[in-house]
């Protein structure tokens, strides 16, 4: 099969034909139809320090995905061949506390497609049984090719109560832009998002009805005097991973505002602790999605009525694939898909 894979260590990714991954009698075998382009996997094109840490050579990357199941381990019994679907790219432990509690996304031995293990840039995906996500008819292949990082967002916005606060998101990536649509979704009254690059906030105002503001040429505290807040953002998202979008955040929050934080820092970054104690602020840091009650969420929210298509722009076959990654890597697009035919 054809497949996308670090052979060098370098940047960029290769096209290589490996042999189909053979199934344990707890996975399925699924044929790829449609993958999506991460952070994730511009940090490993890239190779930067965290990608040649963790990523071993010769990898198949890739973990956002929908395709078909086109064979079944033997011990498989409750899903069909032909059957759509997505799935967690989280390989989850069954030893833990947090297993064993149920908190699947809690797992500290977790590893991941397209990280630590064979990915979903290829034909054919290995993938447990117990991680599959079939898709309905309402979600089709593009979609559920970026149900992985929505539900970074969906889980990052139900962090907390969203019903009637005005929310503040601090990065306008796919992800951020993504949270945004979930807020207003959900019931939030004012959502407004900041990012630097105007193209990405152009693009999140086209995907949601949201404040887009950018904070290398407005003033936030002149938006909210806009909009009549008085006291504050009541929640904030940050999905930027930026030092000053999270100081800027602290400070636009109401007392006890609440803050999920899902965008990653690139090293050691400096908090103004006392701040964050004498406006009473909650802090929850989000790792990936919850297993499966995200899944579970984000399904029902697209169908019913949940809209993100547009913050797909860029589509390409998969043997193009060096054009969507130079695209992604520009800053200038949202999500990238690539078409496995
Ligand atoms: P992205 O890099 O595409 O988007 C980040 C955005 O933040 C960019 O548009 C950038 O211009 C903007 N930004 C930079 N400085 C800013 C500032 N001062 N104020 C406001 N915005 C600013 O990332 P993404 O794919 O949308 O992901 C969002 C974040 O979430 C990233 O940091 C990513 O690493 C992280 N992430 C975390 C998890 C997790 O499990 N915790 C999973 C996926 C992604
Ligand atoms: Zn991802």
């Amino acid at each position: 099969m054809k497949a996308l894979a670090k052979t060098r260590p370098e940047v960029g990714l290769w096209q290589v034909t490996r042999p189909v991954p053979e199934i344990g009698p707890d996975d399925v075998l699924i044929r790829i139809r449609k993958t999506g382009i991460c952070g994730t996997d511009i940090h490993i094109w890239n190779w930067d320090d965290w990608a040649a840490r963790t990523v071993p050579l010769d990898l198949v990357t890739g973990h956002e995905f929908a395709g078909e199941i086109v064979e079944l381990g033997r011990n498989v019994t409750d899903l069909a061949i032909g059957q759509r679907c997505s799935g967690e790219g989280h390989l989850i432990g069954r030893h833990s506390r947090q297993s064993r509690a149920g908190k699947f996304h809690l797992d500290p031995e977790t590893r991941g497609i397209g990280v630590n293990e064979q990915g979903a840039f290829a034909q054919y995906l290995r993938l447990p049984a117990f991680n599959v996500v079939p898709l309905p008819d309402a979600i089709d292949d593009e979609i559920g090719a970026i149900l992985d990082p929505l539900g970074n967002a969906v889980h990052t916005a139900l962090s907390f109560d969203l019903v009637g606060e005005d929310v503040l998101i601090t990065g306008a990536g796919p992800i951020g832009i993504m949270a945004a649509a979930v807020a207003r979704h959900v019931g939030a009254r004012h959502v407004v998002i900041t990012d630097v690059n105007p193209a990405r906030l152009e693009l999140a105002a086209q995907v949601a009805d949201v404040v887009p503001v950018n904070v290398a040429t407005e003033d936030l505290r002149d938006v909210q005097a806009r909009l009549k807040m008085t006291q504050g953002f009541d929640v904030g998202m940050e999905m930027s991973g930026n030092q000053r979008a999270l100081d800027q955040m602290v400070e636009a929050l109401v007392m006890g505002g609440r803050i999920a934080i899902l965008g990653i820092p690139p090293g050691k970054s400096p908090v103004d602790w006392s701040r964050i104690v004498f406006k009473a602020i909650t802090i929850k840091g989000v790792y990936g999605r919850e297993i499966f009650e995200t899944w579970y969420k984000m399904i029902a929210m697209l169908e019913n009525g949940l809209d993100i298509r547009k913050v797909i722009t860029h589509r390409f076959k998969a043997g193009d694939f060096v054009d969507g990654f130079e695209v992604m890597r520009s800053g200038q697009s949202g999500k990238v898909v690539l078409d496995w035919g």
